[in-house]
C-alpha cells in the first residue's frame, strides 16, 4: 500500500532473512540515504546499527518503529556494492546482515551493547523533567553510561525507548558516542611558528619579554629545524627539551601547537623501481591479457615462469589510467615476498588489507579505497573482495585454486575467488586468475571458452623444472631399510644437497608431534571430549590438543581406559620430523615452519629472512612452505609421506594432490637448474604421483574431469552441502530424516543422506550431513527457494528446539 510515510529498510547484523523495516521522521527524511548506517530499536531494548538498504513508500503490515538516527552524512557503501551484497546473500542462502558482518571492518559496525550518556550540551535543568527522565539523569550523573538493559531496571519497567528518544529529541541525552563511530584517526600534536611571524620577527618578540634562556634555545633550534611544522613530540625528544618549555611560546604568541589527523598506515615515501624487462613469453602473455576480449583470463604458468613480473606489467597499465587494482592473495600473511616485490615495483601506491592490523588501520584503508586516494593498488585476502572501490580497473587472484579463497565459517560462506569472477561483469573489470595449477572449475572455464588462456611453458631464465623422485617406502619398510621417517635415498639427497652448499625444504603436511598417544594393551586412544576427534600430542608443551576445538589435556604415560602403562606414539608430524632429523644432521641449522612455529607476530617473516640469508640449512614445514615462496638457493624438496594427502577422503582429494605436490616441488631451483624432489610414498605408481612426476597437468586435468563427471561432481554438477546439529543426537537424527525426506519430494534421487560426517561430533554438537547435487541446467533461485523453505520448516518444528543446520552453498 502506498503511503505519505517514508520507510527505509535496514539491514541489521544478525542471520535473519526477513526485511526489517523502520519509519523515517521528519527529522531524518533529508539525510537518510541508501548505503548510509542507522540506528535503529531491536526488540524491547536493543539498539543496532543497520544499513539503509532501500527507502520506499510502502507500508508493511506490521506497527514500524522510527529510526533513532542517520549515523553517515553519506553513504559508505554504495550501490553497486548493495548489489553485490544482494547478490552474494542469494548465492550463498545466507541473511544480508551476515554479508554485511564479513564485509565491514569492525569499526563501523555498532555493538549491540550500546550505552547511554548525559548529552553534552545539556543545560541540567531538571524542572520540566518527567519522573522517570529524571531517574535516568540522575543514574547517568552517577555512572556516567547505562545500558539500555539498566535503564530498564531503573524505570522497572520493560519498554524504555520512547523516553530515551525522547530525551534524545531534547539533548538531554544520546548514544555514546563511541558506538556511533569507533574509527578514530590518529591525532598527532605538531608546532608550528605563528603564521604572522617570520624568522627575525620571532626572535625579536621573545627579545622583547623578559629573558629565559630555555625558550630562547627552544625557539632557536626549532627555527634553525624548520620554518614549517614539526611534530612536537619527536622534536622535544630528539633535542633533549622537556615539552613544557613550549608554554611560554605558545602564550607569547610565538609558536602553536596544534593536532593534525596523520594516517596511520605509516610508509616511507617509496618511489618505486622501474619494472624489469620482460622475456619474449611473458611479453606475449602480457600482450594477450591487455588485448583479450574476455572479462576473465587465466594465466597459467608453470612455477616460476615470472607470473608475479606479468601481473605488475598489467597493473601499471591499469594504474596509469588511474584505475584502481585489487590484488588477492589466499593468505596475506604469507605474502610478505609478493608484498616487497609489488612495493618495490609501485612504492607507496600499494596497500595491505589485513586482518593483523588493528581495526583503525582497516577503516582508514577503506575510506581510502572509498575516495581512490593514495592506494591504488590494495592486496588483500579474501574479504578484500568487500572493499569499497569506485574505479576498479583490474583483480588479480593469484594462486587462484587455493581453498582458502573460501570462507568455511561463519556465513556468508562464499568462494572470494568466484565473486572476483561476478565482480568482473559487475564492476566491468578485468580479471585475472593466476596459477601453476589452475582449479578444476576454473580449466573447466576455459575449456568451455568462459574465460581466456595465456599460458607461461618456461620457467624464467630458462631453467629446468626440478627432477621428480618417487621413492616407494613400502618397500623400504620391508626390508628395514628406513631410518626412522626416512629413506635411504631422501637421506643421501639431502646430504649431497648440503653438501653443495644448498638448502632443503621439506614437507609433512601435519601439524604436532604425532597425531595421536595409543595403548598398546587395549588399544585405547585419548579423544576430545566435545569432539569426535583423537588428541594430537604437541612435545613442546608435553600436552595433547584438539586441533578443532582447541580442548587440551595434559598427556600421560598411563592409560585412561586400562590404567596400564604401555602408551605409545602413532603417526608423526613436522616436530616429529625436526626430532629425528637432528638426529642425522647434528651440525646443521633445522628449523620447523607451522602455525605452532609463526604464531606469533614477525616469527613468519623471522623465518623467512634466516632462510633467504642461508642461516637455516633445512627447513620442515607444513603447507605453508608450499605457498609461493621464492627462494634461490632450494636444491632439494622432500615430501616425507604423499599418501595421506591421496587417501583423504574427499573428491577433491587427487586435484588437491596434485597441486600440493607441484607447489612444493616449485619450490625447486628456481635459479639454477638440476634441482630435486623426492616423494616418498606407499603408492609409487599412483596415477597422480606419475603426473606429478612428469609436471603433466593437462592429463591429470583430463583424468580428473571424466572421473568428476561420472560421479557427478563439481564441475559439472553444482553441491549444496547441509549439516544438520543439535545437542541432542536422537534430535540431530529425526531431524535430518525429516529434511532429507522432505527435500526428495523436490530434489528426488539428487538428494544424498542424510550421513555421519567423518566426525559425528563436533564442538559439543552431534551432526549428520545432506548432500544435494544439482544439474547446471536447473534453475537455482528457483531450487534455491525451495530448499530454503523445506530448512525454514525443519528449524521451526516444534520437535526440533535447539536445531541448527549449516547451508554450504558450493562446499570446497
Ligand atoms: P611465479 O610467480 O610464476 O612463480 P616469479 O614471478 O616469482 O614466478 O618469478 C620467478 C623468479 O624469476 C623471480 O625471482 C623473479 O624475480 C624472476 N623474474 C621473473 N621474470 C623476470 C624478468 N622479466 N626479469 C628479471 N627477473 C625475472
Ligand atoms: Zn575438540
Amino acid at each position: 500500500m502506498f503511503s505519505e510515510i517514508t520507510y527505509v529498510d535496514v539491514i541489521l547484523p544478525l542471520p535473519l532473512q526477513q526485511k526489517f523495516t523502520y519509519q523515517l521522521d521528519s527529522g531524518h527524511l533529508n539525510k537518510a540515504q541508501q548505503g548510509c548506517r542507522v540506528a535503529v530499536p531491536f526488540g524491547r531494548t536493543k539498539i543496532y546499527a543497520g544499513i539503509i538498504d532501500s527507502i520506499h513508500h510502502d507500508t508493511p503490515d506490521y506497527e514500524t518503529k522510527f529510526v533513532l538516527d542517520v549515523l553517515d552524512e553519506s553513504p559508505i557503501v554504495s550501490k553497486k556494492h548493495m548489489d553485490l551484497w544482494h547478490w552474494i546473500a542469494e548465492y550463498y542462502m545466507c541473511s544480508l546482515g551476515e554479508v554485511m558482518n564479513a564485509a565491514l571492518p569492525s569499526s563501523f559496525k555498532l555493538a549491540n551493547e550500546t550505552y547511554i550518556v548525559l548529552h553534552p550540551e545539556w543545560n541540567q535543568d531538571t524542572s520540566k523533567l518527567t519522573d522517570a527522565e529524571f531517574l535516568i539523569t540522575e543514574a547517568l550523573q552517577l555512572q556516567k553510561r547505562l545500558k539500555i538493559q539498566e535503564i530498564a531496571q531503573i524505570l522497572q519497567r520493560k519498554i524504555v525507548l520512547p523516553f530515551i528518544k525522547k530525551m534524545q529529541e531534547f539533548n538531554i541525552v544520546q548514544i555514546e558516542d563511541e558506538v556511533y563511530e569507533r574509527f578514530r584517526p590518529k591525532i598527532r600534536k605538531m608546532m608550528r611558528l605563528n603564521p604572522a611571524l617570520n624568522f627575525e620577527s620571532a626572535l625579536e618578540r621573545l627579545k622583547s619579554h623578559r629573558r629565559s634562556p630555555k625558550q630562547e634555545e627552544f625557539l632557536n633550534k626549532f627555527l634553525l629545524e624548520t620554518s614549517v611544522e614539526v611534530p612536537f613530540h619527536s622534536f622535544c625528544k630528539r633535542q633533549g627539551f622537556k615539552t613544557s618549555y613550549a608554554k611560554g611560546l605558545v602564550e607569547k604568541e610565538i609558536v602553536e601547537l596544534y593536532e593534525l589527523e596523520v594516517n596511520r598506515i605509516e610508509q616511507a615515501q617509496l618511489q618505486g623501481a622501474p619494472l624489469v624487462d620482460l622475456n619474449p613469453e611473458q611479453e606475449r602473455a602480457l600482450t594477450a591479457l591487455k588485448t583479450s576480449e574476455k572479462k576473465v583470463n587465466l594465466l597459467h604458468g608453470v612455477t616460476s615462469s615470472g607470473k608475479t613480473e606479468v601481473y605488475i606489467h598489467l597493473i601499471k597499465k591499469h594504474i596509469d589510467f588511474g584505475k584502481q587494482v585489487l590484488f588477492m592473495v589466499p593468505e596475506i600473511a604469507l605474502t610478505t615476498q609478493l608484498v616487497s616485490r609489488l612495493k618495490h615495483a609501485f612504492g607507496d601506491k600499494v596497500g595491505v588489507y589485513h586482518s593483523r592490523f588493528g581495526m583503525h588501520e582497516r577503516a582508514e584503508l577503506w575510506r581510502d579505497v572509498k575516495n581512490n586516494i593514495r592506494f591504488p593498488i590494495v592486496i588483500g585476502a579474501r574479504s578484500s573482495v568487500f572493499l569499497p572501490f569506485q574505479d576498479l580497473g583490474l583483480i588479480i587472484v593469484d594462486e587462484e585454486h587455493e581453498n582458502s579463497f573460501k570462507q568455511q565459517d561463519p556465513a556468508p560462506r562464499y568462494q572470494a575467488r568466484d565473486v572476483a569472477v561476478y565482480m568482473g561483469h559487475h564492476f566491468d573489470c578485468q580479471v585475472v586468475l593466476g596459477t601453476a595449477t589452475p582449479s578444476l572449475e576454473t580449466a573447466y572455464n576455459v575449456n568451455k571458452g568462459k574465460y581466456g588462456l595465456c599460458s607461461l611453458k618456461q620457467r624464467y631464465g630458462g631453467f629446468k623444472l626440478p627432477k621428480v623422485h618417487l621413492v616407494d617406502i613400502a618397500h623400504a619398510y620391508k626390508r628395514k631399510r628406513m631410518n626412522g621417517h626416512f629413506s635411504e635415498a631422501l637421506l643421501m639427497a639431502i646430504e649431497n644437497t648440503l653438501e653443495r652448499g644448498e638448502q632443503v625444504l621439506l614437507f609433512q603436511n601435519r601439524r604436532g608431534f604425532a597425531p595421536r598417544q595409543e595403548c598398546q594393551s587395549c588399544g585405547h586412544v585419548p579423544q576430545c571430549k566435545h569432539c569426535d576427534v583423537s588428541l594430537t600430542y604437541h612435545m613442546s608443551t608435553s600436552r595433547l590438543r584438539c586441533h578443532y576445538c582447541g580442548y587440551t589435556e595434559k598427556n600421560s604415560n598411563y592409560c585412561k581406559a586400562c590404567n596400564k602403562q604401555d602408551v605409545k606414539l602413532k603417526g608423526f608430524g613436522t616436530e616429529k620430523i625436526e626430532d629425528e632429523l637432528q638426529g642425522f644432521f647434528p651440525n646443521r641449522v633445522i628449523r620447523r615452519m607451522d602455525l605452532d612455529t609463526t604464531r606469533k607476530k614477525d616469527s613468519y617473516e623471522n623465518l623467512l629472512n634466516a632462510f633467504e640469508d642461508q642461516e637455516i640449512d633445512i627447513l620442515v614445514g607444513t603447507q605453508m612452505i608450499s605457498k609461493g615462496l621464492d627462494f634461490s638457493s632450494v636444491g632439494l624438496v622432500g615430501v616425507l609421506s604423499a599418501d595421506q594427502m591421496l587417501n583423504f577422503p574427499d573428491f577433491r582429494a587427487f586435484e588437491r594432490s596434485f597441486q600440493m605436490l607441484s607447489q612444493v616441488s616449485g619450490r625447486a631451483g628456481r635459479k639454477k637448474s638440476g634441482s630435486e624432489v623426492i616423494i616418498q610414498t606407499f603408492q609409487p605408481d599412483h596415477e597422480i604421483l606419475k603426473f606429478v612426476k612428469n609436471h603433466n597437468y593437462p592429463d591429470m586435468l583430463k583424468g580428473q574431469l571424466i572421473e568428476r563427471q561420472g560421479f557427478r561432481y563439481p564441475p559439472y554438477y553444482k553441491l549444496i552441502h547441509l549439516s544438520v546439529r543439535h545437542r541432542n543426537r536422537r534430535v540431530t537424527e529425526q531431524a535430518s530424516s525429516f529434511l532429507a525426506k522432505s527435500l526428495r519430494t523436490v530434489f528426488e534421487h539428487r538428494v544424498l543422506g542424510p550421513e555421519y560426517p567423518a566426525f559425528e561430533r563436533l564442538k559439543g554438537y552431534y551432526q549428520k550431513q545432506i548432500l544435494l547435487k544439482l544439474e547446471r541446467t536447473l534453475s537455482y533461485p528457483d531450487s534455491k527457494e525451495k530448499l530454503r523453505r523445506f530448512v525454514n520448516a525443519a528449524l521451526s518444528h516444534e520437535n526440533f528446539k535447539g536445531l541448527r543446520v549449516r547451508i554450504d552453498v558450493d562446499p570446497q
